[in-house]
């Protein structure tokens, strides 16, 4: 027997209705590319992402049709992922930190027909957009004063386009599992993968975003998406916000700790997320400017390991709570938080950082396991450690075009690639990629765990653990540090630091000092072009 209740299609269109019938006057407040602070409201935004369907539509745009995007976190960015997935096209967002050949393989892929670009990146459109024989038209999000002169063909000026539209139209109908939007795995290794959510997924994900065990944000916080939207979905963030109607604050083209803190500042942002990096650079101003977040109350920190000095240091000097998270591109993008189950919440000081360490438990819409390498079940006894797999209705199926096929299995256990132990209470922490885990003589040693300890370490700026060639042990842990300005900490002083806080098996054998650790495009440290240049390292005792 089937219920009787009504066929309601889990569409995203139907968030911003939502959002300009219950929470029509709330601000989106956006830095925009030209410069000044620009202000518009929910109900604002469904009546232009109303007029770039239309336009869409009238230019030939149908359902499924890939329309990228390259641009920073806007209001006209949001209007335009809106409008795209009310005719039931698909946005694409590109990263433009990707090197200029992976953004046309991944466009070629994609089969990108559209792109709208911001201001910044028309110089890199200029020069690839030959090479992507799909792409029909490019739309400059600017308005006719501020066009720039292009060699681009059927390039327009995003308002100008916009005002040929009136608005009167309808969101197109289609069934939830149309797809929404496309982004692709950064790929650091072999090619990029595309992942294809859909309207179904998108509004679960955002669902589950919101609820307190998650994010937890309401009508009454003001959220500022530091994380791109062209980084794995924005964490949601570009549905949960509309859907619980929080005043949005977009920080647009400047992300540096000046222009992060002047936005948190001004428009009394509550709640924030981004990658460690970024905050690396907000803490750094603070500590510079003697600054402090007097309205700022929750920070989710994710895509790397937020080291644990710095959720310290967020709680500690600055009255803010850290939410470690943990997801992928691939799981729209959340897979865990960290926040406080009974059994945790009477914690305090480094009881509670030892908690904070872990990515967190999986919120209800994600279930986890970790196994060994034959697909057994390990236990949840927070040490052993296994592979990550999880699956769920905003996780990917499979990815756009059939690429890692082996990645999923029948059950519809999807393997993250990362290495893992669950915790009795549930909660998981991420102890490697499985290809950056160091091999020492049959057994494992967790890299993340002695970047966080060197991290803690007044002197260091920045480090990074990688596996370099071992004549007995096949392999041994070096340490890559990024000195702070005018301190010179040596080897031994970091490795005596480090001595009696992990396993003495763990220790590194050595340490390297750098002036600069690289970063993939999107904020993680790049290990792969570490080992590359430490492939000939000799450690001290071979
Ligand atoms: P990309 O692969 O394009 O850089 P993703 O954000 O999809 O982008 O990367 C997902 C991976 O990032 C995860 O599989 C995991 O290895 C890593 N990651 C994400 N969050 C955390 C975290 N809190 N701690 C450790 N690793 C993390």
């Amino acid at each position: 027997m089937l219920g009787l209740m009504q066929e309601w299609p889990l569409l995203c269109h139907k968030i911003i209705d939502h959002a300009a019938s219950q929470h029509a006057g709330r601000e989106i407040v956006s830095r925009s590319v030209e410069g000044p602070i620009v202000r518009m409201t929910y109900a604002d935004l469904r009546t232009r992402a109303l007029k770039v369907a239309q336009r869409l539509e009238r230019e030939g745009y149908k359902l499924g049709d890939r329309i990228a995007t390259m641009a920073w976190n806007t209001g006209r960015h949001l209007e335009a992922w809106y409008g795209t997935m009310g005719i039931g096209a698909v946005y694409h967002t590109l990263n433009p930190r990707l090197f200029p050949e992976q953004i046309v393989w991944i466009m070629n892929h994609a089969e990108d027909k559209c792109l709208f670009v911001d201001l910044t990146f028309v110089p890199l459109v200029e020069k690839i957009a030959s090479k992507v024989p799909s792409l029909k038209q490019v739309i400059v999000l600017t308005d006719k004063a501020h066009m720039p002169e292009t060699s681009l063909a059927n390039a327009v000026a995003y308002e100008e386009w916009l005002a040929e539209a009136d608005g009167d139209f309808a969101w197109r109908e289609f069934e939830e599992r149309t797809a929404a939007g496309m982004c692709y795995t950064s790929g650091t290794t072999g090619e990029p993968k595309g992942v294809l959510y859909s309207h179904r997924s998108n509004v679960l994900h955002a669902m589950i975003a919101c609820a307190p065990n998650a994010m937890g944000i309401s009508a009454r916080d003001v959220v500022m998406p530091v994380v791109p939207m062209f980084h794995a979905n924005a964490w949601g963030l570009a549905q949960s916000a509309p859907m619980s109607g929080s005043k949005l604050v977009m920080p647009g083209p400047r992300m540096d700790g000046e222009a992060i803190y002047e936005l948190l500042d001004t428009e009394k942002v509550s709640f924030t997320a981004a990658v460690p990096t970024v905050w690396l650079m907000l803490l750094q101003y603070l500590e510079e400017t003697g600054k402090k977040l007097p309205y700022l109350k929750k920070v989710v920190i994710g895509g790397s390991a937020c080291p644990r000095v710095m959720t310290e240091k967020f709680q500690q000097n600055y009255d803010v709570e850290v939410i470690h998270a943990w997801g992928m591109t691939e799981m729209s993008p959340l897979g865990s938080l960290g926040t406080m189950k009974p059994e945790y919440a009477g914690l305090e000081g480094s009881a509670r950082l030892d908690i904070q360490e872990k990515q967190g438990f999986a919120p209800f819409g994600v279930e986890m396991k970790v196994t060994n390498d034959e697909n057994e079940d390990l236990p949840w006894d927070g040490k052993t450690f296994g592979r990550l797999k999880v699956r769920g209705p905003a996780v990917a199926s499979s990815y756009y075009g059939g690429a890692g096929a082996e990645q999923f299995d029948e059950q519809g256990w999807f393997d993250t690639g990362d290495v893992a132990h669950i915790d009795r209470y549930g909660y998981m922490q991420i102890t490697d990629r499985a290809k950056d885990v160091i091999k020492s003589g049959g057994e494992w040693i967790s890299t993340i765990d002695l970047e966080n300890l060197a991290l803690a370490h007044p002197d260091v700026a920045e480090a990074a653990v990688i596996g370099v060639r071992h004549s007995k042990w096949d392999e041994r842990p070096l340490l890559v540090v990024v000195r702070k300005p005018g301190k010179n900490p040596s080897r031994e002083e970091l490795l005596a630091f480090m001595q009696g806080k992990v396993a003495k098996w763990w220790l590194p054998d050595d340490v390297a000092f750098v002036d600069e650790i690289p970063h993939t495009a999107t904020g993680k440290i790049q290990k792969t072009t570490l080992r590359e240049q430490f492939k000939d390292h000799r450690l001290p005792m071979e």
